[in-house]
């Protein structure tokens, strides 16, 4: 059997916090426990929020945590050049058309929206023929009223379909910066990607990169997106819990503890254990994974 390629593609802007490491941890167990191999690339596409000092961090927290790398690709900020050919290619298709409509016109569009915030766009610019002037437009890709199937590693089921649940969507914004649906789609494509293991929340982005995978020439990878960590009383654990992050964290807590802690309180362990990632390995096995939010106590993490 082909061995599984795998990839971490982190935004660094800022420090790793807890669902960021699980995330993580989940993608290098599913390719490393069948003997597969991983690309790092840092996903700074927003070169406001995002920093060089920030990615090292990122891959100093990841050695800490034994979650290794084989290569790391260029980072998205340095491959427009290569996402302008794909750019062209949905244009010479036919696919792209430009979009005036404001931010505030989007959003007093009453249409339900995907659980990343993403309103449908219900198609304003599609058939527009006389574009403002003065204004540059952002690009949008025509979408087919079709439902996108998988079966998730880690959620099962899903579907969407891509014309009543998202709508045409943009690939390119009014400032030139390619936005991540396409930027996503190349760099996997490109590493030879063969699962794209991340956090739930990016489920309802996978109808959009697999219909961007078939238009540009790529095959679709394996998903499996991993559960939210939640905190005991219901609230998602976030990037503004400081004390979740792994600046702290490493301070207080050892490698082990913190893996041993995620593998427990989500499925992948039966009694609560220090663990390393490599021990983890060949214990794992996407059935033990929870499917639904993981609770967990962080406040005990540290005691
Ligand atoms: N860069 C995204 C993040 O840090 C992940 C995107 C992906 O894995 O497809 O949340």
């Amino acid at each position: 059997m082909e061995k599984p390629v795998g990839r971490f593609a982190p935004t660094p802007s800022g420090r790793m916090h807890l669902g960021n490491v699980f995330a993580a941890l989940i993608a290098w167990l599913s390719v490393r426990s069948r003997n597969g191999s991983l690309v790092l690339r840092m996903e700074d596409l927003d070169t406001q929020r995002t920093s060089a000092e920030f990615a090292q961090t990122l891959r100093d927290d990841l050695k800490w945590l034994g979650l290794t790398w084989d290569v790391e690709t260029p980072p998205q900020s340095q491959r427009s050049v290569v996402y302008d050919r794909y750019f062209e290619k949905l244009m010479d298709l036919g696919l792209l058309y430009p979009c005036y409509c404001t931010r505030s016109q989007l959003h007093n569009v009453n249409a339900p929206h995907l659980s990343d915030g993403t309103y449908v766009y219900p198609g304003t610019c599609r058939e527009l023929q006389t574009p403002p002037a003065g204004r540059l437009p952002a690009w949008r890709v025509k979408v087919p009223d079709r439902d996108y199937e998988l079966t998730d590693m880690g959620r099962g089921y899903y579907r969407q379909n891509l014309l009543r649940e998202c709508g045409d969507f943009v690939v390119r914004r009014a400032d030139g910066v390619y936005v991540y649906q396409l930027a996503v789609t190349v760099d996997d494509g490109e590493a030879g990607v063969t699962e794209v293991v991340r956090g739930m929340d990016l489920l309802g982005s996978a109808p959009r990169q697999m219909y961007l995978q078939e238009l540009l020439g790529f095959r679709h990878p394996a998903y499996g997106h991993v559960p939210m960590l939640m905190a005991p009383d219901g609230r998602r654990l976030s990037k503004r819990d400081k004390d979740l992050d792994l600046g702290y964290l490493r301070s207080h807590i050892s490698a082990e503890h913190l893996i041993g802690t995620l593998a427990f309180a989500s499925g992948l362990i039966e009694k609560p254990q220090d663990i390393s990632a490599a021990e983890l390995a060949a214990v794992f096995s996407w059935e033990n994974l929870n499917r639904e939010d993981v609770y967990l106590d962080a406040a005990a993490l540290t005691v």
